[in-house]
């Protein structure tokens, strides 16, 4: 035991306050202890007491009865949103209780140090009483945060049998805090990493969400990688280790995909770069071929398998639906062609119509991963701003059916058109041509050019309609067909 003051917020201090008053025992425990040690600012802060979750509740004005773990939460007045509800936990043991006849009466134990024992890490196994500005460290926690070391509290084989989540919990904090496994518990992972099959995929996409949101997500993978885990994350990326690309690239497929992700975690990108970053050329293994004209490797489709691999994967973790979207939509296009002397505005256009408006500047930074990841320079700043200017002009055309000068009503007033699927091809007929010269965006000619449209048969005017998202349909299907047809010759 030891004194030493950390710097405890007073709506913390006086919660602790609170129980102490009444007679028990009152410790902030975990994370929060951690990251005061390590002078980062806690995520949310625990107390851990002798008190059963009655006992809390009847201390409290406004409470609730959180979870299984007998965990309260308890409402404050504080203003900042980190603690607006602290979280009260009795003194546990390790889950014994799921197996007893009494869960609610036997599962609590009677002091901090058996609490502390059913821990995770030795680092976050620290307790500090703020009243007498008590720290309380038996397993060498303090010691573990100086050399910036995980470790587990006992037996590492046995700690991940109980719960194989805590090798996830290894992985994401050795990303968020810089810090190495222990050699022990890195080989207890290796050993155990098949008790992942048991762990919900909710919680595998939350621990990985986080360690991609951290400053070392390379790093971080990398070592799941080494310690064979990766398969229970994402099985598909280890399809790429070791497989080697073509000349342009100075590494293999996994090795760029790690540093792609660096990169956009250097440049604090969001989520869903990062991920379109890690993900981009996961169809390259599945789509390589040996050139023997071009004395080379190369991946064709690997765009579009690598779209549909990242669909399955996100839908698989249970990520929700807008960001399988967005990430799908950055794997597909990243190929885009972007050499500003060669490019058209058309083109251009069709870039944005494709990965849509939204996400166009996330394209770019996707781009920009992946050139960094190749081991090439940074794209000279004069072209990535002859390129930008084109999007930024390209940007004022219509790229979208709502940009047009004319509405689904509209059309309907000028036509004797009725409310249907014909309005809908009406307007895609419209945006393709205007793609093409968006100096037809007037009303004269779109109006003009409706009452053209509308006299056409469902047949044709389906065929124009949807003539764009036919094509890119076509291009992803001859892909995916040529792609699976080669696999069966081998
Ligand atoms: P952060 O708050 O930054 O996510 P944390 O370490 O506080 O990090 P929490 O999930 O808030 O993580 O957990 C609080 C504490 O509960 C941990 O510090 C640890 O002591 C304990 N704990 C959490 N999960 C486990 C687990 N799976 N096994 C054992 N102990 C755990
Ligand atoms: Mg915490």
């Amino acid at each position: 035991m030891t004194e030493k003051e950390l710097s405890v917020p007073k709506e913390v201090t006086a919660l602790a306050n609170t129980l102490r008053a009444k007679g028990f025992e009152a410790y902030l425990v975990g994370g929060c202890v951690r990251d005061l040690l390590l002078d980062r600012e806690p995520k949310d802060w625990d107390i851990t007491t002798n008190a059963r979750p009655e006992e809390i509740q009847a201390l409290f004005k406004e409470t609730f009865y959180e979870n299984d773990f007998g965990t309260v939460g308890v409402v404050t007045e504080s203003e900042d949103t980190r603690l607006k509800v602290i979280e009260i936990t009795p003194y546990r043991e390790e889950g014994k209780y799921t197996n007893a006849r009494h869960p609610d009466e036997v599962h609590w134990a009677k002091t901090l140090d058996e609490d502390l024992k059913r821990r995770d890490f030795t680092i976050n196994a620290i307790a500090y009483e703020p009243h007498e500005k008590k720290l309380v460290d038996a397993r060498g926690g303090q010691d573990d945060i100086r050399r910036k070391i995980i470790t587990t509290v006992g037996e590492p084989g046995e700690r991940f049998q109980e719960d194989a989540l805590r090798m996830l919990r290894a992985i994401r904090l050795s990303a968020e805090l810089d810090f190495v496994i222990e050699s022990k518990t890195a080989e207890a992972i290796a050993k155990n990493a098949e008790e992942l099959k048991k762990i919900s995929r909710e919680r595998v996409r939350d621990e990985l969400t986080r360690t991609l949101m951290s400053d070392r997500p390379m790093q971080a993978l990398g070592v799941a990688q080494k310690l064979g885990i990766l398969p229970h994350i994402i099985p598909e990326l280890e399809e790429g280790v070791g497989i080697k690309q073509n000349k342009t690239h100075d590494f293999e497929v996994f090795e760029h995909l790690l540093r792609c992700l660096q990169h956009s975690a250097d440049k604090k990108w969001p989520f869903e770069v990062r991920l379109a970053a890690l993900l981009h050329d996961v169809g390259k293994p599945a789509t390589r071929r040996w050139s023997d004209e071009k004395k080379d490797w190369t991946f064709h489709g690997h765009d579009v398998v690598g779209a549909r691999m990242t669909k399955r994967i996100l839908q698989d973790l249970h990520f929700p639906k807008e960001t399988i979207e967005k990430v799908v939509a950055l794997v597909r296009w990243h190929m885009f062609f972007s050499d500003p002397d060669l490019v058209t505005l058309s083109a251009v256009r069709r870039t944005i119509r494709n990965v849509g408006k939204e996400n166009i500047e996330l394209l770019l930074n996707v781009r920009m991963c992946d050139r960094i990841g190749t081991g090439r320079p940074k794209e000279q700043p004069f072209r990535l701003r002859k390129y930008m200017s084109m999007i930024d002009e390209a940007m004022r055309d219509p790229t979208t059916v709502a940009m047009l000068k004319i509405d689904g009503s509209r059309i309907m007033e000028v036509t004797s058109e009725a409310a249907g699927p014909r309005i809908g091809w009406i307007l895609h007929a419209l945006l393709e041509e205007v793609l093409d010269e968006p100096k037809k965006n007037t009303e004269e000619y779109i109006e003009n050019k409706v009452q053209e449209l509308a006299k056409l048969s469902d047949a044709e005017l389906k065929k124009l309609g949807e003539a764009g998202k036919e094509r890119r349909e076509k291009e992803d299907e001859a892909a995916v067909k040529k792609i699976r047809s080669e696999r069966h010759v081998h």
